[in-house]
């Protein structure tokens, strides 16, 4: 048998994403090595949803390559992305998390108990029967989290998942984020939330026009950050 092959470290080189004469990503050059989340933060239209769409092979560069585990144009398989307002299936909590395990094989005779693993992780295994499209906001965001899992990835991209919910709802994501992490999952996150970002960081990536304009471990990023931008963009005055 063969070794699995890692989709880690997932690396950028010189990555430039281009539609017309605008530059979504411009000559990126960073690791998402394993290891403590990822997180990349900027304003809007800073290039983070576009960096997590190449992270995760579904936009090819313009320039520039994007690697997985050291191979090329092979992107991962063991990944799944949450975004800021998930769609739930029009089908009972349960089935939503169904319907993810056989999309990934999972034999049916395994399905209920990863069910109800998946549900308690997320701390929905009361509402197992309840319609996925009745539950709350935060609830549908902690099903999706759900969901993503049951594809047992290797790696979880995040996009903006609490930007919609309350600060309750917010911490009830970001400890399963944290739970997550702790399993060696490699979380990918994008957020416009310094609060957030300082909670969950390895490391930070700071985005700024398509360009990466720091890439530190949280710590140094929050103390002492190199950049002018970054300067700015912490004291809440950069804001394009
Ligand atoms: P963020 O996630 O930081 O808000 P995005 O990655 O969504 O930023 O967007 C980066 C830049 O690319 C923005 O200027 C945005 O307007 C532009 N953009 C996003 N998608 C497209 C597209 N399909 N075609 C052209 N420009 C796009």
């Amino acid at each position: 048998m063969r070794a699995p092959v890692s989709d880690l470290p997932i690396r950028f080189e010189n990555v430039t994403v281009a539609a017309g004469a605008v530059k979504m990503l411009d000559r990126i050059t960073l690791t998402l090595a394993a290891g403590a989340p990822t997180i990349l933060i900027g304003p809007n239209g800073s290039g983070k949803s576009t960096l997590l769409r190449a992270a995760m092979g579904l936009i090819a560069p313009s320039l520039g390559r994007v690697t997985w585990g050291e191979r090329q144009d092979v992107p991962p398989t063991r990944r799944a992305i949450v975004f800021q307002r998930p769609t739930m299936l029009r089908r009972t909590a349960g089935a939503n998390i169904r319907y993810a395990l056989r999309a990934s094989r999972i034999a049916r005779a395994e399905q209920q108990g990863r069910i109800r693993e998946l549900l308690a992780l997320v701390g929905l295994e009361q509402l197992s029967d309840r319609p996925a499209r009745r539950l709350s906001g935060g609830e549908q965001q902690r099903l999706a989290l759900a969901r993503a899992l049951a594809r047992d990835p290797v790696v979880l991209f995040l996009d903006e998942p609490t930007a919609s919910l309350d600060p309750a709802a917010t911490a009830a994501i970001e400890d399963i984020i944290r739970t997550v992490s702790g399993r060696g999952i490699k979380v990918v996150m994008a957020t416009h939330d310094l609060g957030e970002a300082r909670r969950l960081a390895g490391d930070i990536v700071m985005l700024h026009k398509g360009r990466a304009i720091e890439t530190a471990p949280a710590s140094a990023f929050f103390d002492t950050p190199q950049s002018g931008e970054a300067r700015a963009f912490l004291a809440g005055e950069l804001l394009v």
